[in-house]
């Protein structure tokens, strides 16, 4: 299997200090192939034009990388906004703006006012309703760390029925989902999303990205290896984007 990194943050992040080049010395170091940066995007607290022109400057980085390594180590020009459904015209305006290969959709706001009103229960009940309403507003190409709510919870509050809404929304809308390692160092789970809905999700597609959300060199490799059995012994396929197009290796 090809390896690839497809969730890497870098210093064009505003929560991490990597530079491009030690990203790309420490992937092909480690004969990963593929890597993306998908640096975050808070349109809550970024002004566009802000986010728009530092991502052109880290996309000029990345062609400069991607010639310095060719044949090598091919960097993907991604991003990670948070809660995409609340900014549409802001999200449209960047993907026609900025070059991108993929645009992957997250939450990360936990519902703090229902969880202290009503429980853990309602609040995951929230945070699932947030992540369809993300897939139905049709604008991203990958749903980031799904299950991320469990990183604050000792055990999954989900709704079965609700995950099933979730997942047939995801493919209805030609969306695939990312394993993210990152969950073995930060919760009870061993990638986001867990186990058996990655095997739900499998049952009805098998397209994934692999990512360990790396924010710091020694995150670039974090658990690779785990993904990487969980993708052959579910017959999962990892894939690539080019400028917003699914590219299977
Ligand atoms: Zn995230
Ligand atoms: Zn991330």
């Amino acid at each position: 299997m090809i390896k690839q990194n497809m969730h890497i943050h870098s210093n064009y992040s505003w929560d991490s200090k990597m530079d491009i080049d030690t990203i790309a010395k420490i992937l092909v170091e480690n004969n990963i192939s593929y890597g993306a940066l998908t640096d975050h995007v808070e349109l809550d607290r970024e002004p566009l034009p802000y986010v728009i022109t530092k991502l052109k400057i880290r996309n000029v980085d990345i062609d400069r990388i991607n010639q310095q390594y060719q044949g090598k180590l091919t960097l993907l020009k991604a991003v990670e906004i948070s809660e995409p459904h609340w900014y549409p015209d802001q999200v449209e305006k960047l993907s026609q703006e900025v070059e991108l290969d993929f645009i992957m959709g997250s939450v990360h706001s936990i519902p703090k006012d229902i969880e202290s009103k009503y429980g853990r229960e309602d609040a995951t009940y929230q945070y699932y309703r947030e992540i369809l309403e993300m897939i139905r507003a049709d604008q991203i190409d990958v749903v980031g760390h799904l299950d991320y709510i469990n990183r604050y919870y000792e055990k999954d509050y989900s709704f079965f029925r609700q995950v099933t809404d979730v997942l047939d929304a995801i493919k209805e809308h030609n969306m695939i989902i990312e394993i993210n390692t990152s969950a073995e160092r930060r919760c009870h789970l061993n990638v986001f999303p867990s186990l058996d809905k990655i095997c739900r999700y499998r049952f009805r597609q098998n397209e994934i990205i692999i990512g360990t959300d790396a924010h710091t060199p020694n995150e670039l490799t974090d658990h690779l290896e785990q993904a990487e059995v969980i993708t052959n012994e579910l017959g999962l396929k990892p894939v690539i984007y080019q400028k917003r197009k699914r590219i299977n290796l």
